[in-house]
C-alpha cells in the first residue's frame, strides 16, 4: 500500500512549473529552447527594495516575526488599499503569507468543508481547483469561451451557484487569459452575488498594476455590500519583480484572517522576516517604475498578439492585463507534424511545437480549455521575436 495520503491522491503538480522544469531540463541537455512558460516578471527586483532588505539583515531582523506578518507590513498594506483600492481595513483584517499562494491555501484550508463547493472560471490560474480539492472542496468548473472573452456571465454565474456554493474565484487580470472584468462586470456579478449571501468571494488581484491603456482596475471588495464577504489576495510577487521573496497576503473579515493565521501557524510560522521589510519598502517607496514596465509589457503584448494573428490557424483576442495571452490553435489540431505525429490536442500541439522548434508554452487544457496554449510575454523582445518565428514555422510545417 502506498504511504501517499488519500487527498494528496485527489491533485496533481503545477502543470506550468512542470513546462518550465522540461525547458530548464533541455536547455542544460544543450537543446537550443525559448522558454515562455514563466509566471514571473523578466527583470529584477529594484535596488531600493534590495536595499532594504540588506539593510533588515543589517538590523537583525533574522528572528521569527509575529505570525501573520509584521505590524509594518500590515500597515503598509491598510496604506496601499487606501491609496490604491479606496478600501478601508483595520490591520486585524489583513494576513501576511509565503507568497499569494499560501494565502489561498490558508483560506481554503481554513473555510472548505467535504462538499462544499468552489466555483471557479475556466480558464483558470492552475492552482486553484487543486487546493480546493486538497482541502476537501468540489472545484465547479465554468467554461468561460472566446466569446465570452473567457469571463463569467452573470447568467452563468447565477445557473452555478447551489446551497453548497462557499466560495466564488475571481481572477483579474487573469492567468492565463490576460482578460480584465471592467467595473460594470464586476457591478453586474455582484448583483448576483448580493442574493446569494452564502458565497463568499476570492478575489485574486495579483496582477492588478499589469494592465493597458485606458483599462481601469476594479477590485469587488469595492462594492460596500459585498466586502464583508470578500477576501482580497495580492501581493509583491508580480508588480514588483519578487516572486523569489515569497510575499503575498490577504485582506478580509477577521473571522477568515483569525482561521488562517491559525493555519499558519502550525505549518510555515510566518513568513520570512527579510522578504517582509523588502515588501514593506516594495508598497511604500517609488511607484514609478510600475508605469514604466507596464508600457514595455504593453509593447511587448502588442507585438505578440499581432505576429499571432498573422501566423495561419492560429487567432489571439487581445487581452488588457497580465503578461500572458492565450491563443486559438483549434485549426491546427488533427494535422501531422512534419515527424508525422497527429496533433489530436492541445497538449500534443505544444509537445510538437517544444519538440521540433525550441518553443516552451503551456497547454490551454492545463487551465481548463482545450484547443489553446499560454504564451508568457514576461521575456525580452529579442526572445519573443524569435519565439514568433518559430512558432509560425512550426504551424506552417503542419499538413
Ligand atoms: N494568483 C495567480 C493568478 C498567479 O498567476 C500566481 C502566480 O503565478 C499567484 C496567484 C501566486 O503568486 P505568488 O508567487 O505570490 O504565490
Amino acid at each position: 500500500m502506498s504511504i501517499v495520503s488519500n487527498s494528496l491522491k485527489r491533485i496533481k503538480p503545477s502543470p506550468t512549473l512542470a513546462v518550465t522544469q522540461k525547458a530548464r531540463e533541455l536547455k542544460a541537455a544543450g537543446k537550443d529552447v525559448i522558454g515562455l512558460g514563466a509566471g514571473e516578471p523578466d527583470f529584477d527586483t529594484p535596488e531600493n527594495i534590495k536595499q532594504a532588505a540588506i539593510d533588515a539583515i543589517n538590523r537583525g531582523e533574522t528572528k521569527y516575526t509575529a505570525v501573520d506578518g509584521t505590524p509594518k507590513l500590515k500597515v503598509a498594506i491598510v496604506e496601499k488599499f487606501k491609496r490604491e483600492n479606496k478600501l478601508n481595513y483595520e490591520t486585524k483584517q489583513i494576513s501576511v503569507g509565503t507568497g499569494g499562494k499560501q494565502i489561498i491555501y490558508n483560506a481554503m484550508m481554513a473555510t472548505v468543508n467535504p462538499g462544499d463547493e468552489v466555483i471557479i472560471p475556466a480558464p483558470y490560474w492552475v492552482s486553484y481547483p487543486d487546493i480546493v480539492l486538497l482541502a476537501g472542496g468540489n472545484p465547479i468548473i465554468i467554461e468561460c469561451s472566446e466569446n465570452e472573452n473567457f469571463k463569467i456571465t452573470p447568467e452563468k454565474l447565477k445557473n452555478s451557484i447551489t446551497s453548497k456554493t462557499k466560495w466564488l474565484v475571481l481572477n483579474s487580470p487573469s492567468n492565463p487569459t490576460g482578460s480584465c472584468y471592467s467595473e460594470n462586470e464586476i457591478k453586474s456579478l455582484a448583483k448576483i452575488l448580493i442574493e446569494n449571501k452564502q458565497v463568499h468571494i476570492l478575489s485574486d488581484d495579483i496582477y492588478e498594476h499589469i494592465t493597458y491603456g485606458k483599462f481601469n482596475f476594479f477590485t469587488i471588495a469595492q462594492i460596500n455590500e459585498l466586502k464583508d464577504r470578500t477576501l482580497t489576495m495580492n501581493g509583491v510577487s508580480k508588480s514588483y519583480a519578487m516572486t523569489g521573496w515569497r510575499i503575498g497576503y490577504g485582506a478580509g473579515p477577521v473571522e477568515i484572517i483569525k482561521a488562517m493565521a491559525k493555519i499558519q501557524s502550525q505549518s510555515t510560522t510566518n513568513p520570512s522576516s527579510i522578504s517582509q521589510a523588502a515588501a514593506v519598502e516594495a508598497l511604500n517607496g517609488p511607484q514609478n517604475f510600475i508605469m514604466e514596465r507596464s508600457k514595455e509589457f504593453q509593447e511587448r503584448r502588442d507585438f505578440v498578439v499581432k505576429s499571432l494573428n498573422e501566423i495561419k490557424d492560429l487567432s489571439c483576442i487581445n487581452p488588457d492585463g497580465a503578461f500572458y495571452v492565450f491563443p486559438n490553435c483549434s485549426k491546427c489540431l488533427n494535422k501531422k507534424d512534419k515527424k508525422g505525429k497527429l496533433l489530436k490536442t492541445d497538449s500534443d500541439f505544444v509537445e510538437s511545437l517544444l519538440e521540433n522548434n525550441g518553443v516552451a508554452v503551456v497547454q490551454g487544457s492545463a487551465f481548463g480549455l482545450e484547443g489553446y496554449f499560454r504564451i508568457s510575454y514576461a521575456t525580452s523582445t529579442q526572445n519573443l521575436k524569435n519565439a514568433l518565428k518559430r512558432i509560425s514555422e512550426f504551424c506552417n510545417s503542419l499538413s
